[in-house]
């Protein structure tokens, strides 16, 4: 047991070299491809508004037209850069499709556009009455000679009318993938390692590096993690920026399941709901051109000050 777990030591302090050699290779690593992901697409719809009032607009337009102006965005202020799409138009993509060309592209940042919801509770209101006829009953006689009488009287009931009430929340959340080990993340990484950064290193023990091995294992969580960090970077840098803008910034969230395409994804990701859909401000504000350009411009900004981050000589990472 003792000896077993001295190897694991050794094996760890021997990947932490690695990592360091490696860490620092990858310090003059630079942003190149950035994949823009509009959110759901054809008959997948995604959340609806659908409380009174609402504009009935579709989570998938809101994705596609505020991903649209991401894109420009993005190539304006990151001439340089390779920015992907993942669809320009109204189709249906499954999550392996959008994976599988963020991953094809190479890409070094993943972004997905979504727009939030929440359960809507009903309400009602009187929108009139109407007379109904109810019955008196009593009772006539004894023993067989006992009879129902129904004497029947007229009342007046309200009316009513059943609506949906608006979400209260509003406001952008970003999610990152928290890292685990059986991870989708994980088996990507394992499976497409020579789409990692280490396939231009011509180190010898890099290129015969095993990930079916525990050794190979331990640095599969060690990419993880660093995919992890670089994410939840990226997603305070959005918070930040929504910040200073008029909406709330609801924070960033680390979410274990459900966001399947962060998982399969082989480069730093991040999904951002950038407002709620059945709030009756937001639904607004994501329909319109002005609300579409600034979210547009907050996410550009924090990608790029990312990018500073990742590309200045002082980064650790
Ligand atoms: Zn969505």
């Amino acid at each position: 047991m003792l000896k077993k777990k001295g190897l694991f030591i050794s094996l760890l302090t021997g990947l932490f070299c690695f990592f360091q050699f490696h860490s620092f290779s990858q310090t003059s690593k630079k942003l190149k491809t950035i994949i823009v992901d509009a959110g759901h697409g054809g008959t997948d719809a995604g959340a609806t508004g659908q409380y009174e009032n609402s504009l009935r607009s579709k989570e998938k337009d809101v994705t596609l037209a505020i991903s649209k102006k991401l894109v420009a965005e993005l190539k304006k202020q990151l001439p340089d850069l390779t920015i992907v799409p993942t669809r320009t138009t109204d189709i249906y993509q499954n999550p392996r499709e959008k994976a599988d060309i963020a991953n094809q592209a190479h890409g070094d940042l993943f972004i997905c556009i979504h727009a939030d919801s929440g359960p809507l509770k009903t309400a009602r209101r009187q929108i009139g009455t109407h007379e109904v006829t109810r019955y008196h009953i009593s009772y006539k006689g004894k023993g067989r000679k006992k009879r129902k009488i129904s004497t029947p009287y007229q009342v007046t009931e309200p009316v009513y009318e059943y609506y949906k009430l608006p979400l209260s929340i509003k406001g952008t959340t970003v999610y990152i993938f928290a890292a685990h080990k059986t991870s989708d993340k994980l088996k990507a990484i394992m499976k497409d390692v020579g789409d990692f950064d280490i396939e231009t290193s011509s180190d010898s023990a890099y290129n015969s590096f095993n990930f079916d091995t525990p050794e190979g294992r331990v640095l599969a969580q060690v990419y993880a993690k660093r995919y992890q960090e670089k994410s939840d970077r990226l997603a305070t840098f959005v918070n930040d920026e929504i910040e200073k803008t008029d909406r709330p910034a609801l924070g960033v969230n680390q979410r274990q399941k459900g966001i399947w395409v962060l998982q399969a994804t082989n480069m730093p990701a991040i999904l951002v709901e950038t407002g709620y859909i059945n709030n009756y401000d937001d639904e607004r504000y994501l329909n319109s051109d002005k609300g579409q350009q600034e979210l547009a411009e907050a996410i550009t900004k924090a990608v790029i000050h990312y990018k500073q981050q990742l590309e200045s000589p002082k980064s650790g990472k």
